[in-house]
């Protein structure tokens, strides 16, 4: 058929650029993933929150903050049918907080533990582990500000990615200070980059203007340079944000999770403040960071609610799964059932049988298309199928089904058994036991 298409006006429509199908080949590594992680978060005592993908563009420069890369040229925005302007979200907290103020949360509870799951959306530049659509595994903690929430938010995020199977990853640790004292060391760092300024790239040298923090986390090997040398935040620190960075240090120690305290991870959002951290993966090349997050205490009121202290962390769940299937067998399903049938009355006898199956809890497939036994047989090896029940005139005839078992050795006296249609369930079950 394709070729009478030569030379025709119709293009085949491709999916947008940075964006993917994910196939069951894949979803199924992604529902193994998404049970795992969520069984963590659930153990760890945090609900879910669903809050709409399309948010007020407003909701995202007013946290995300207005010189950051996501929101100056990532977001996918565009005016609504009735001229609104509307933003599919690029991450996760600013919606939380949104929802958290909207529904008066913080009267009802005075500290809460939400977790999100979900697509974000953000025009970068595709490459490996970096997407347009991707998605995210969030949580918060809203409404303490001892770092006993940061220790709690750290060992969460590990937890996750322990138990989807990731090992490889290292904890970087950093704090960005408060108001208070962040101002000193911005001007301190404007002035340094301000003497170096002709070793940072382009893009850096703009920064320095507006987001100079940024240019201590730019990827270019210059800027780099420049940034190791820059001064460093955790030596203008005041005294209570020190106590707070040793306090959330000793909490990791006490729980065994070594970390490395890295000064110029900053992260790309204006709403951090104090603890800051990521987790990295050794082999995913420039796109490393797992989870990256953080204590965003002044996020709520700038949102216009009361002063309300939180924490949280985002975990990039195509990033993790890149490495997954690198590290992990790819995951089983349960054992399938294949129900095969030779004639009409036949496959009017699967029919019911099947229904029977599926409703005690198997996986039963069946081919649908009126085809030889042998083709059916063909079919079954395809779906794996652990067992193969044949309906055949002589069956039926009996009132029996035959059970064939594809995990015994060809020869084996229990290869093939007949059992009465009434006690299918039974030989199922016994034979299936032993998987
Ligand atoms: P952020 O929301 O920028 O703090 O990112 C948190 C995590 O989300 C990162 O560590 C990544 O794992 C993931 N992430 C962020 N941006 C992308 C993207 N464009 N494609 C895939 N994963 C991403």
């Amino acid at each position: 058929m394709r070729s009478s298409c030569k030379g025709s006006p119709l293009e085949a429509i491709q999916v947008i650029r940075g964006m993917r199908d994910l196939l069951p080949e894949q979803t199924a590594w992604w529902r193994r993933m998404e049970r795992e992680l969520l069984g963590v978060l659930e153990r760890f005592g945090y609900q879910e929150l669903r809050t709409p993908l399309l948010e007020p563009t407003a909701l995202f420069k007013r946290s995300i903050g207005e010189a950051t890369d996501i929101v100056e040229k990532e977001m996918y925005t565009f005016q609504d049918r009735d001229g609104g302007w509307v933003t599919l979200r690029p991450e996760g907290t600013a919606s939380a907080v949104r929802a958290y103020l909207e529904n008066s949360t913080w009267k009802k509870e005075p500290v809460s533990r939400w977790y999100y799951l979900g697509p974000m959306f953000r025009h970068e530049r595709p490459q490996k582990g970096r997407y347009r659509m991707f998605s995210q595994v969030g949580a918060e903690l809203l409404g303490a500000g001892e770092p006993a929430a940061d220790v709690e938010l750290v060992d969460l995020a590990v937890e996750c990615v322990r138990a989807v199977g990731l090992s490889d990853v290292t904890l970087e640790l950093n704090s960005l200070g408060c108001p208070a004292c962040r101002p000193a060391y911005r001007e301190r760092l404007v002035s340094y980059l301000g003497a170096q300024r002709a070793g940072l790239c382009e893009l850096c040298q703009r920064r320095m203007e507006v987001n100079p923090l940024r240019v201590l986390d730019c990827k270019v090997e210059g800027c780099q340079r420049v940034a190791e040398e820059a001064p460093r935040i955790l030596d203008f620190l005041g005294p209570e944000c020190l106590a707070h960075l040793e306090a959330v240090r000793a909490g990791l120690e006490a729980l065994g999770h070594a970390y490395r305290l890295n000064h110029r991870m900053v992260r790309g959002l204006d709403y951090y403040t104090r603890t800051t951290f990521e987790l990295v993966s050794g082999g995913l090349g420039s796109q490393s960071a797992v989870v990256g997050g953080g204590r965003y205490d002044g996020l709520v009121a700038q949102l216009g609610g009361p002063e309300i202290p939180a924490v949280g962390f985002a975990a990039g769940l195509d990033r993790i799964l890149l490495r997954l299937m690198e590290l992990r067998e790819r995951p089983a399903g349960p054992p399938v059932l294949f129900v095969a049938s030779h004639g009409e009355a036949g496959s009017r006898a699967a029919l019911p049988l099947v229904q029977r199956l599926r409703r005690a809890g198997h996986k039963v497939v069946t081919d649908v298309r009126a085809g030889s036994l042998k083709a059916q047989l063909k079919r079954a090896d395809k779906e794996g199928a652990r067992l193969v029940l044949v309906l055949g005139e002589d069956e039926l005839r009996a009132g029996e089904v035959s059970v064939k078992d594809m995990a015994a050795p060809e020869g084996a006296p229990d290869k093939q058994v007949r059992c009465a249609l009434g006690d299918l369930e039974r030989v199922v079950g016994e034979k299936l036991g032993g998987v």
